[in-house]
Formats: structure tokens, sequence, C-alpha cells
């Protein structure tokens, strides 16, 4: 049997698996559209880079949805301890931040992407194709790709899929590839954007814009998440919301709006808002009370007027209860495009437990191309990991 593995898509998932079978001492090609590998991976280095997180796999893996079971098991096979050790045998150190993320310690995420790529290149049995798009794959795993010289095709026994999701086309990860899973009988789920910013109909946008939102809580009964907010002329950008997004999206899909509240003082209770609102000077005007007596920042005060009335904001009861639930209608997700993550792509249902699709033995799909969601807190690249890890020791358990 051939012992080549083909792996198409050089994103996180693609490298990752191709060291991992490579360590196994299988070869592997790499074809990757663009002319360089890893462009989301580069992107995400920009904010901060949360590589995984600390907590316990129990806890990890709830967030995966409806996929925790199935996260559970690879995460247990390759957990954030593995990921962890497999970065430091590359040369990455990485620390545990207070939140319980896992971070790269002074090493940016070029830096990380030299390293792994020069760990491949040290390896006999790895060949890189830049510039290699899939343009087509049939059930006799036979693939054709476009490149500045024409069309190629060959064959290969053995496919690793890690062609991403749906956003940031510039880096590549555009999903056009669904048609080409389509031909093959395979079913997709349209896609979603994930960890994204919603819009708002505001009154004063211009007020707003650009202002951050720190320490509140953002709420969607059950759901609630603390954190930290951007506000845009568009509508709510930030981590507090992104962590939302799941069930938020769901919603919005239906076509109607949807309510949430932000919590602007959550240590504090509805009773302690109301008295400090009360104990005002009697000439004060409202925002230095604000600001002085409840420490609200420039942000939640322009907030608060926007989505109040006049009325609303001059009385202190109907104010007090604002600033613990303040009522925010969302009208939509932002586009595809701008999202940090997307749901949709192949459906679980088409692959087996180790990732190979049912209908064509010895393709596997890998990465954000399957329909899985998860917020970011680091909790995207190690599902990305911990799949690759499946799939290559499933690999190398039937080539070595
Ligand atoms: C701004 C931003 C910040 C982020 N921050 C974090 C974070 O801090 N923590 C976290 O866990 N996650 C984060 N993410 C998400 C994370 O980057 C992705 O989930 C992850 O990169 C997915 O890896 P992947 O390899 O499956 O897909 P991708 O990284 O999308 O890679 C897919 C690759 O396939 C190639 N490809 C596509 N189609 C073809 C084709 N037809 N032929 C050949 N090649 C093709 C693409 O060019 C690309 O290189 C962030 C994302 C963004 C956009």
């Amino acid at each position: 049997m051939d012992k080549k593995i083909s792996i198409i898509g050089g994103g996180l998932s693609g490298l990752v698996c191709s060291h991992f079978l490579l360590k196994k001492g299988l070869d592997v090609d790499l074809y990757e559209c663009q002319n360089g590998l890893a462009k989301k991976f580069l992107v995400a280095g920009k904010g901060g880079l949360n590589l995984t997180h600390s907590e316990p796999t129990y806890k990890f893996s709830r967030k995966y949805f409806e996929h925790e079971e199935f996260f559970h098991e690879l995460i247990s096979e390759f957990s954030s301890a593995d990921l962890r050790q497999w970065l430091l045998e590359l040369g990455v150190e990485t620390f545990v931040g207070s939140s319980g993320r896992v971070f790269p310690s002074g090493c940016t995420a070029g830096e990380i992407l030299a390293k792994i790529s020069s760990s491949l290149n040290n390896y006999s049995g790895f060949t890189l194709f830049k510039s290699h798009r899939l343009v087509g794959l049939n059930i006799e795993k036979e693939l054709s790709f476009e490149t500045d010289n024409g069309l190629k095709k060959l064959r290969a026994d053995n496919i690793v899929l890690c062609l991403g999701g749906a956003s940031w086309s510039i880096t590549g990860s555009d999903g056009k590839w669904s048609k080409i899973i389509n031909s093959l009988g395979v079913k997709t789920n349209p896609f979603r954007p994930m960890n994204c910013g919603f819009e708002v109909a505001w009154n004063d946008p211009s007020s707003i814009d650009g202002k951050f939102l720190k320490n509140i809580c953002v709420k969607y009964p059950p759901h609630e998440k603390k954190g930290e907010l951007l506000l845009t002329s568009y509508g709510l950008e930030g981590g507090a919301i992104y962590a939302l997004s799941y069930f938020l999206e769901k919603e919005l899909r239906n076509g109607v709006e949807v309510g949430i509240t932000i919590d602007l003082k959550p240590d504090l209770s509805l009773e302690t808002t109301i008295l400090r609102l009360n104990s005002a000077k009697a000439k004060e005007s409202t925002n230095t009370t604000l600001r002085k007596k409840l420490g609200l920042s420039v942000a939640a005060l322009e907030i608060l007027k926007n989505a109040t009335t006049k009325e609303e904001y001059f009385d202190k009861i109907t104010l007090a209860n604002r600033i613990k639930s303040l009522p925010i209608s969302l009208i939509g997700t932002r586009p595809l495009d701008e999202a940090i993550s997307t749901s949709g792509g192949v459906d679980f249902d088409e692959v087996d437990q180790n990732l190979m699709l049912k209908n064509i033995p010895g393709v596997y799909v890998v990465g954000e191309m399957l329909d899985w969601q998860a917020p970011t807190g680091g909790y995207l690249f190690q599902g990305c990991i911990s799949m690759s890890h499946r799939v290559s020791k499933t690999l190398g358990d039937l080539l070595t």
C-alpha cells in the first residue's frame, strides 16, 4: 500500500497533520492554493494568539455544543497539555493567563509558523506544493489542481482534506471547495458566521463608534458572558458577544430580531445601584452622578443614551434598571467573511469516528471544514489539532 499521504490545505490543521504523519515515518505531499502557508493563523496572531485552554477535559469538551461527546474523546486522546508539549518540542514555550487561556511566551504567530515549517522541511518525505488549488476530486480518488503551469491531475490512496471554513477569504479559506465535496455525494451544510459581530440600529451611531465597554455582562437567558464589548457604528463586537454567537445566530436565522441585555455594573446589585443614584447632590447632573457614584465609563454613558429615552434617562429607578439590564435589539450578524470562524461545511454524519468519509474510504476531513463550532479561547485551534492527531493516528496504525 502507498505510504504517501496527500494533504490538501496548508492551514494549521494541514501543517499539524503533516507533522504528526511525518513523525510516524509516513511521507506527505502538502498542497496549498495560496503562495504562503497558514495565513489565517497569521491573522489570528495579530490579536492575542490563544492556542488552547488549561481547563480540564470534561469542561473543555462542553465548548463544542452538540459535538461535546466526540470532542471529549478527541481531547482526551490529545489534550491541551499534549498540545503544549508538542509546541515545546518545536521550541515554543507557552503560559497560562489569568483566565486559564494558553498563550505563546514571547513568540509571534510568524515565529511559530516558521518553527513548524522548518521542522517539516527536515523530513525528506515532505514535499510542499504551493499555488495548487484543488478543483476536482472523484470517488476514484483522482485529484485535479489548478497550478501556475495549468491543470495537474494525480491519484492518491490516502487523502486528508484540511480546506478550512468560509471566512477571511483573503487567507484562502473561501469555502469554494463545498461544490467539489457535494459532487462526491457528500452532504455539506450552509456556512454560518460564528464568533462574529452583530448589527444594532443605534439612535446615534457616531457617538459610540470605537468605544470599549469593559467589565460588563451580556445576557441572553439562560446564557450570559462577562467580558468586554467594542461598540461600533454598526453594532457590537468583542469576546462577550462572540461567546454567545452560537445561540444568537441560530435565533436570528429565523428572521426575527433578537433581544439581549447588557449589565453595565455586574458587580453591583440593583438595590445598591438605586441607592447610589439617590445619593446624588441636588444640582448634580445625571452624567456626573453616573460617573462619580457608579464609575460608568464614557462608553457606558453613550450606550445608555443610545438605548434609553430621555424620560427613562432622567428617572432614577428606571435608569438603575437600565444600567443593570440594558435592552439591545440585534438585527443581524455581520457578514460571513468577517467572522472569526464558521459553522457549516461537511456534515458530521458523513464521517466515521476517524474522520474518514463514509462513502470514500481513504479520504479524511479535518479542521474547520467540518460542521462544528466552538467559542474563541483556544477551543478552535485545539479542536483542529486534536482532529489532526486522530487522523494521523488512524493512518499511522493502518500504514506502518
Ligand atoms: C481574526 C481571527 C482570530 C482568531 N483567533 C483565534 C484564536 O486566538 N484561537 C483559536 O483557537 N482560533 C482562532 N481563530 C480561528 C482559527 O484561526 C481557525 O479556526 C483555524 O485556523 C482553522 O484551521 P484550518 O486549518 O482548519 O483552516 P484554515 O486555517 O482556514 O486553513 C485552510 C487552508 O486551506 C487552503 N485551501 C482552501 N481551499 C483550497 C483549495 N481548493 N485547494 C488548496 N488549498 C485550499 C486555504 O488557503 C488555507 O490555507 C481566529 C480566526 C481569525 C480569523
